[in-house]
């Protein structure tokens, strides 16, 4: 597929639609805007545009499907797969100007906002009215509500309250041909026609530009306890996770941190947690709920649980601070490990029992092609974030072993009945491990359905499929 360059005259055109505060062609705002938060990648856009209404990005789509301009939605760029990387130039479409709250239902349990809303910032307000949206991204501070449906957004809270599409009732959108459409409605049943809205939501802005999002919310839960609990066997706490379950209890969060991932972040964050010499694992795991006794009482079978895993002293946050603090430290590991070395991330998810042989085959792997791997991620889940840490390796060994280590690390997610990304999506990096977890039948089913959206492929091309 051959693209059009953004020429003087498209340029003037979108200007006039958008006025010229709203389009940038400077070279220092599309250097800010080449990239994201995947690796070191890099591509420029030539044309980064900051519309503020739905009908600025319908009249903006449909110049650039006529002139065959590639668009790629922006949220805040905090994506870990590449998919807001304009990989084939054009036009960068940030919906950071689109950032409103625009209603909080209270009798129905509804918010309504605007794609570029901050997830923490959409935390804080429904707070004020004891109400809660779950999902909660390590990046909550940054990652906008739009990214999040893109990217079908976990977290920690993922494990009792589920991801970003368990909260999505309803979607406007904005087709690749300027079309504007609502996928659904404002329900919690629905079963009229094909359940677009779940169809857009994970799909990375390939298939249409989200441009208002209905949510479900919940009731604030009273009260949380958070946990820490050493291990001196990555095994021995991965093996504990399911066990939690099959007692009867589901922690709200329940986190997994080897060794490596807790004193990387407590570098990074200058922070000091006694940790004892054998300690080889962390599981920090959070209750919550309405009534504190009964989370009490929960708390007390995870004790016993991790008891018969042969865990440590177990570290009670006993108040808030202390609470933030260890969080804190669980969300930080991402930046921590990038700051140590050259890496590759990958988001790896199994069926939770299957962790110990997820993470023991991730062990073998890199001994097998001579590197080390930093684990941690949402063990409840079954979500483990693998890091594969360059070092001092040599840029021909890493750029020879890498691909060959990560399809290692693919084949056994498929293997433990798991799949290659469970949170931060396939986007550009990924994209040539597809046919590790879909055959061809499959693969094609999904290429047909981006053709039925963007007939002409303008819309953040070159994502998701080999
Ligand atoms: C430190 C750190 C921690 C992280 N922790 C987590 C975590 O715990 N859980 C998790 O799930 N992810 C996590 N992430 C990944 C990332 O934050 C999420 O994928 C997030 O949902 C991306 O949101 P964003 O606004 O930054 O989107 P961007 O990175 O800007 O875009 C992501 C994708 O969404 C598309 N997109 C954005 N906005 C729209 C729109 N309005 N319409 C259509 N498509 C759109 C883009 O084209 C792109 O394909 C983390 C990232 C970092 C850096």
């Amino acid at each position: 597929m051959s693209y059009n360059k953004v020429n003087k005259d498209i340029f003037l055109k979108i200007k006039k639609l958008l006025g010229s505060d709203n389009v940038f062609i400077e070279k220092d705002i599309l250097s800010q805007y080449s990239h994201d938060q995947t690796e070191d990648l890099s591509f420029y856009p030539e044309l980064v545009v900051k519309p503020k209404t739905t009908k600025d990005i319908s009249g903006l789509m449909k110049i650039c499907y006529n002139n065959n301009i590639p668009v790629t939605p922006r949220g805040a760029g905090t994506g870990l797969s590449g998919g807001a990387l304009p990989v084939k130039g054009g036009v960068i479409l940030s919906v950071e100007r689109m950032n409103e709250i625009i209603e909080i239902d209270t009798h129905n349990l509804q918010a309504t906002v605007q794609p570029g809303v901050i997830n923490q910032v959409f935390q804080d307000e429904l707070k004020k009215h004891h109400l809660f949206y779950p999902p909660d991204p390590a990046s909550k501070g940054s990652c906008f509500l739009g990214g999040n449906v893109a990217e079908n957004a976990g977290g920690p809270k993922a494990l009792k309250y589920g991801v970003t599409k368990d909260y999505v009732l309803n979607l406007e959108l904005v087709l690749p041909n300027g079309d504007v459409i609502s996928t659904g409605a404002n329900v919690l049943k629905n079963a009229t026609g094909y359940n677009l809205t779940q169809l857009i939501v994970g799909s990375e802005g390939t298939l249409a530009i989200i441009t208002k999002i209905v949510f479900k919310i919940l009731p604030l839960p009273k009260h949380d306890v958070t946990i820490l609990v050493p291990f001196d066997s990555i095994e021995n706490a991965c093996s504990s996770v399911s066990d939690v379950f099959v007692k009867g209890i589901t922690p709200c969060a329940l986190e997994f941190m080897e060794r490596e991932a807790v004193d990387l972040a407590m570098e990074y964050k200058k922070t000091d947690l006694k940790i004892g010499e054998n300690v080889e694992a962390h599981l920090l795991i959070e209750l919550d709920g309405n009534d504190l006794d009964v989370i009490m009482k929960d708390c007390e079978i995870i004790y016993e649980v991790m008891n018969s895993y042969g865990a440590g002293d177990i570290l009670f946050a006993d108040n808030n601070r202390q609470k933030d603090n260890l969080w804190s430290l669980r969300r930080s590991v991402g930046e921590a490990v990038k700051m140590k070395s050259i890496y590759k991330e990958e988001d790896t998810v199994v069926p939770r029992a299957n962790l110990p042989k997820m993470i023991s085959g991730v062990k073998e792997i890199g001994l097998k092609y001579g590197f080390r791997s930093v684990c941690y991620g949402h063990a409840g889940d079954g979500n483990l974030h693998v890091n594969i840490m360059k070092d001092s390796m040599s840029s021909d060994k890493w750029n020879n072993v890498l691909d060959k280590a990560i399809k290692d690390i693919f084949v056994l997610c498929v293997q433990l009945k798991g799949t290659i990304s469970g949170e931060h999506g396939i986007g550009y990096v990924q994209k040539k491990f597809m046919n590790i977890p879909f055959d061809d039948v499959n693969l094609n089913i999904q290429k047909k359905i981006k053709s039925i959206f963007d007939p002409k492929n303008i819309l953040n091309p070159d994502k998701i499929f080999p």
